[in-house]
């Protein structure tokens, strides 16, 4: 992976949603002359939403593409060096750790912020891309404002999919929760709640084939017991479509040098950005199953610069 050319930084952010450009806010103003590589979708989960409102600091809101250029441009401000391209492979076996980019070039760093994020599975429809932002959403927190007092569906068996029909329900006049299974594998605690909420209305054995509407979704259109002798096509009228069949977190490439766990999240050392190998911090969804919020990454972003900060001055570098 090294050759004579490779280029030497203190510190090298992967990543552009709210951890990587906070931790490139924090790590330009301590003089770490950060590196960010954006990836593959610069800006992060939160170019795909449109309205945030939940992001301390915007009583009126603000989109997500904005949000993200207001971050970006917060670090170029104090000299962040903020680069298109995608880290390819990774050699973290000793200091100073190297990362391919592009399948090219390759960066050697004292310190590594992985800030590479998760993605929302989709069931992989045409439908979904075709209604994008007009009804197809994979975050109720983020969206489920807009759909007081309509009906929507959920689509999910677990504790996510339970959470968020639970959340939604307080919202909307009538929920959907569309399970493929007879049977939901949330917690028990999860379960209750959903079985206790009366505007929620549990679709067992539920599969979605597609949607429908004119401009935007109106409807979809599900199997019950599909591929069975009994198999029967449903349709149901809803205004929007929430995904919650789990997040892959984009650890892959890290894999052979930081612990993750069985689904892939990067594990740190509980209430820190540390990962196991000294220099290295991973901050925002990459590292968190558990909240998934644009303002927790950025916490823990910041942490992370931190951290890199700290470390690089107990070694002298
Ligand atoms: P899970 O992997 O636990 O559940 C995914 C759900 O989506 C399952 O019900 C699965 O069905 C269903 N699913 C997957 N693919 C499809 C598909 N193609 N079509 C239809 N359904 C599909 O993911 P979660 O995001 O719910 O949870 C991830 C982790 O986070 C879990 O460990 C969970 O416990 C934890 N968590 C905890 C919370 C809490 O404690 N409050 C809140 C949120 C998450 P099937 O069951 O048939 O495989």
């Amino acid at each position: 992976m090294s050759n004579s050319t490779n280029e030497k930084v203190r510190c090298l952010i992967i990543g552009s949603g709210p951890a990587g450009y906070t931790a490139a806010i924090y790590a330009s103003r301590a003089n770490l002359s950060p590196v960010l590589y954006e990836g593959i979708q610069p800006g992060g989960q939160l170019t795909t939403t449109t309205e945030v409102e939940n992001f301390p600091g915007y009583p009126e809101g603000i989109t997500g593409p904005e949000l993200m250029e207001d971050l970006k441009q917060q670090a170029l401000r104090f000299g962040a060096d903020i680069r298109f391209g995608i880290a390819t492979e990774t050699d973290l076996s000793a200091a100073p750790y190297k990362v391919t980019i592009d399948g090219e070039k390759v960066i050697e760093t004292e310190t590594l912020i992985i800030a590479t994020g998760a993605t929302a599975k989709y069931l992989g429809i045409p439908d979904e891309q075709k209604y994008a932002g007009m009804g197809v959403s994979a975050c109720a927190t983020c969206d489920g404002f807009f759909y007081r007092k309509k009906v929507v569906a959920v689509v999910g068996g677990g504790d996510t999919a339970c959470e968020e029909a639970v959340y939604l329900a307080g919202l909307a006049k009538q929920v959907y929760l569309i399970v493929r299974k007879s049977y939901l594998r949330a917690s028990k605690v999860m379960q209750e709640r959903v079985f206790n909420t009366p505007n929620i209305m549990v679709l067992f054995e539920h599969n979605t084939i597609g949607l429908f509407g004119e401009n935007g979704v109106e409807g979809a259109h599900l199997v019950k017991r599909m591929g069975e002798s009994d198999e029967e096509k449903v349709d149901i009228a809803i205004d929007g479509f929430f995904l919650a069949i789990g997040h892959k977190p984009n650890s892959d490439i890290f894999k052979p040098w930081i612990e993750t766990d069985e689904v892939g999240y990067i594990k740190t050392i509980p209430g820190t950005p540390r990962t196991k190998v000294a220099g290295v911090f991973a901050a925002g969804d990459v590292a968190d199953p558990h909240y998934r919020q644009a303002i927790t990454a950025a916490g823990t972003g910041c942490q992370a610069a931190i951290e890199a900060e700290r470390y690089l001055s107990e070694i002298g570098k």
